[in-house]
């Protein structure tokens, strides 16, 4: 640390290893199939004008995902990455009398955000199934952010819950993050909900279901003056913070519905199959509504069952975290790639 650095106590997110060596790579929850031809040729024809600075409104792409959510462009902000939105929320929203609250286990970006902008912040224990309480969150009376589907569990909050919390915590945002929910099923989503609360922001991501990790693309849906606030943000960080691939890569996308919904059907399937075999060989594996599951050896601890795998080519990720320390989540690849993994865990057993 040098003698400048005025956060010294800042502990950052520690993100997924991405590995230079082939290995079956199922830690970091991206989509095992490639993005679609067209949006491939989007981003090649788009990098004719990369002498040009990319429209800071995303204009084309904001009226896609708007036509796409049944809302209007100025419910729509654009981030790179939802991690970008989620940041910009903490630091449009939180502050000394604007206090966070979130599970003690969720995704672990949060707390870094909260330390990052000085947000006070609490962390509610997830049920001992590892289920969120939201009984906990009603009428709690601080800002709250719920990953549904949850992160690392994989565990969905019915849209009835979220709707119970949205309308018990009236002077409160409450942040819904969907990075998972295209895999959830069609009734999870809170985007509805966006157009009858004014303190409902639903954030989203192209990573996960859309196959598009590397482009970097995140949004958040909601009412108009929330949009505004997080626009005000974003204009005093970086206007062009996506870039002209990324926005032709992402209105792309939008054109390719069945192509995902495809691959959604397929991912779910292989889900399915992964929690049976897991089980089968004697694993506990909680449900999951994720295009990942959480699981638990019978004997073996979660840091060695994950060096066990890494060692025979598998890469998975342990959280670390105390009370999931026996804990693994596994991303679901394709399914080939699952059937090396149940062998590897059949040796290995
Ligand atoms: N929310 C959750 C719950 C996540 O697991 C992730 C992925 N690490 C993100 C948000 C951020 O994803 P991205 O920045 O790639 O959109």
């Amino acid at each position: 640390m040098s003698k400048f650095f005025t956060k010294p106590n800042l502990t950052p997110y520690t993100p997924g290893e991405q590995p230079r060596e082939k290995l079956i790579k199922l830690n970091t929850n991206e989509s095992p199939f490639p993005p679609p031809q067209s949006v491939i040729d989007a981003v090649s024809g788009a990098a004719r004008s990369l002498n040009l600075y990319s429209d800071p409104q995303g204009t084309n792409l904001r009226a896609a995902l708007a036509s796409y959510h049944g809302v209007a462009p100025e419910n729509i902000t654009l981030g790179n990455g939802s991690d970008e939105t989620l940041a910009f929320s903490f630091a449009a929203f939180g502050g000394a009398e604007r206090p966070f609250v979130f599970p003690d286990i969720t995704y672990g970006f949060y707390p870094v955000f909260a330390a990052l902008f000085n947000v006070p912040y609490t962390e509610i224990p997830l049920r001992s199934d590892l289920t969120v309480a939201s009984r906990d969150y009603v009428g709690i009376g601080k800002n709250i952010v719920l990953a549904n589907p949850n992160a690392p569990t994989g565990i969905a909050l019915p849209p009835g819950d979220i709707e119970q919390i949205v309308t018990s915590n009236p002077d409160n945002l409450v942040i819904i993050d969907e990075a998972y929910a295209d895999f959830a099923g069609a009734d999870v989503s809170a985007v509805p909900l966006t157009s009858t609360y004014s303190n409902l922001l639903v954030v989203r991501t192209f990573s996960k279901s859309r196959n598009l990790a590397g482009a970097r693309l995140g949004y958040a849906v909601g009412n108009a003056a929330l949009i505004a606030d997080l626009e005000t943000i974003r204009y005093s960080f970086n206007p062009y913070n996506i870039n002209s691939l990324t926005l032709a890569a992402g209105a792309a996308a939008l054109e390719e519905n069945d192509y995902y919904a495809q691959n959604w059907a397929e991912i779910t399937q292989t889900r399915s199959l992964t929690i049976s075999r897991l089980r089968t060989l004697g694993l506990t594996v909680l449900p999951s509504s994720a295009n990942f599951v959480f699981a638990k050896h019978p004997t073996i601890s979660g840091p060695d069952l994950l060096a066990k795998l890494r060692e025979r080519g598998i890469l998975v990720r342990n959280l670390g975290q105390p009370r999931i320390r026996d804990w693994l989540r596994i991303t679901i690849g394709a399914e080939e790639q699952m059937e090396t993994l149940f062998n590897v865990l059949e040796e290995i057993k």
